[in-house]
């Protein structure tokens, strides 16, 4: 979500007349895109912050802008905290980039919450191939570890129209895969409900694969189940975040859902659809975790055995109602737990991964592999990332293009396959 706020940033900027650079010394505007989903997102912000002061010591013209989830949390305080900033704005304030560059005036905070970030805006997307679309914004969850509801509203959806549109200008661009975003899509309504908009993409030309995240397993409904069965451009994967194996521990997290409804789920998924991957976040050491609880996330991490997970270990975030909750968890026990849940995960993923051996997979090509030029990064219609090995025969290929590969090596993250 906050990489695509960053292209449609610099869709802005490109249509003011600015041109990208890489490096800051180069740069007259620098926009920080922040993120405060956990703490080690803020501090890295703030050690980064650090380090233009420099910069803007020796270029004073120099105009430093912080946007996303950080500046929609402390606003005004960023701007009395570090006179070299000159503008703050939340991640609902994106469009108002363009006004506040034009209007030259400096030190300004926007964070005023106004709920219309639904303006369309210009995207500068780099990749070609793949492209992600907002159908929604915000959450009315408010899971209680959670600082997304506050930092970026209440949840609305955009008309599917605007999200249509917006595909076939991209499949005339050439871009093959789009993948749907929002917090919690299943409870995607405007004037049509999720499986229906996922039905009316499946239908534009020129798209060939449809991603979507991110799931709330509350929200799974069987229409979804039988969109992704029956349709083929959508993809055999879900991203399905459990958090905890405990219930307990679920009820106060307010995920409205308890261990064994989302077993249920997965039982219902892999039977409609065998081949399908899921993969899910769990989170570590929230207030009040017994080992029990512990102990329950690792035996669900067993039964379930997921494609993959993200794994975090409960980061405190002022506001939330679980930073106020009894039993908060030292932070060396939050850390061995989390280090068992990844080291039991990372043998699941390496077995799935091997059972793969052999077969012939449909791969996306993407881009040449960055460290190694022989080799071409795809994906499967699962979401394994495959590096497709090329030899003389075949040593041409369009990025976009979908090939039968066999995979020959199984790592933990990744495959390696040759063009069958
Ligand atoms: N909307 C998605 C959902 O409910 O599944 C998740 C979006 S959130 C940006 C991504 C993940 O960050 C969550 O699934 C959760 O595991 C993790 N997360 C959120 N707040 C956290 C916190 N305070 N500490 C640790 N992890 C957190
Ligand atoms: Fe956060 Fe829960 Fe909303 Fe996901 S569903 S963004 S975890 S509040």
């Amino acid at each position: 979500m906050n990489v695509h706020d960053s292209e449609k940033m610099s869709g802005i900027l490109k249509g003011q007349g600015y041109i990208e650079t890489d490096n800051p010394r180069d740069a007259d505007l620098v926009i920080f895109n922040t993120c405060s989903i956990r703490q080690k997102a803020e501090q890295k912000f703030y050690s980064e912050l650090g380090r233009i002061k420099e910069l803007k010591k020796r270029k004073p013209e120099l105009t430093i802008a912080v946007a996303g989830c950080i500046a929609q949390q402390d606003g005004q305080n960023i701007l009395k905290r570090v006179p070299y900033v000159d503008y703050v704005m939340g991640p609902q304030n994106i469009h108002k980039v363009r006004d506040i560059l034009k209007s030259g005036i400096s030190r300004i905070s926007i964070d005023d919450n106004p709920l219309i970030a639904d303006t369309e805006l210009p995207v500068e997307r780099k990749d070609g191939v793949r492209a992600w679309i907002n159908i929604m914004y915000g959450c009315n969850n408010f899971c209680s570890y959670c600082i997304v509801p506050y930092t970026r509203g209440r949840e609305r959806s955009r008309p599917s129209g605007a999200i249509l549109n917006e595909i076939k200008g991209l499949a005339d661009k050439g871009y093959v895969e789009v993948t749907l975003l929002g917090q919690n899509v299943n409870s995607y309504a405007s004037d049509a409900d999720f499986p229906e908009l996922l039905k009316a993409v499946d239908k534009i030309e020129g798209i060939k694969r449809i991603r979507f995240v991110t799931s709330n397993p509350k929200d799974i409904s069987d229409n979804l189940i039988a969109v992704i069965r029956d349709r083929d451009k959508v993809c055999e994967h879900i991203h399905l975040p459990l958090q905890s194996g405990s219930t307990r521990i679920l009820s106060l997290m307010n995920r409205k859902y308890g261990y064994d409804d989302y077993m249920r789920t997965v039982d219902k998924l892999r039977k409609e659809i065998p081949a399908i991957a899921i993969t899910s976040d769990i989170i570590a050491g929230f207030p009040d975790e017994t080992v029990e609880d512990h102990r329950l996330t690792l035996k669900a991490l067993r039964e379930i055995e997921f494609d993959g997970i993200f794994a975090f270990h409960y980061s405190v975030r002022a506001g939330t109602r679980a930073a106020t909750m009894p039993g908060q968890i030292e932070d060396s026990i939050k850390l061995s737990r989390l280090n068992e849940i990844l080291e039991l995960q990372n043998d699941i993923s390496e077995r799935k991964n091997k059972a793969l051996l052999n077969s012939v997979q449909k791969i996306l090509l993407e881009m040449p592999n960055e460290k190694d030029l022989a080799k071409i990064s795809g994906r499967t219609q699962t979401n394994k990332i495959v590096n497709v090995i090329f030899n003389e025969t075949n040593k041409t290929f369009n990025p976009g293009e979908i090939l039968c590969v066999r995979i020959i090596k199984a790592n933990r993250h990744s495959l390696e396959g040759t063009i069958t």
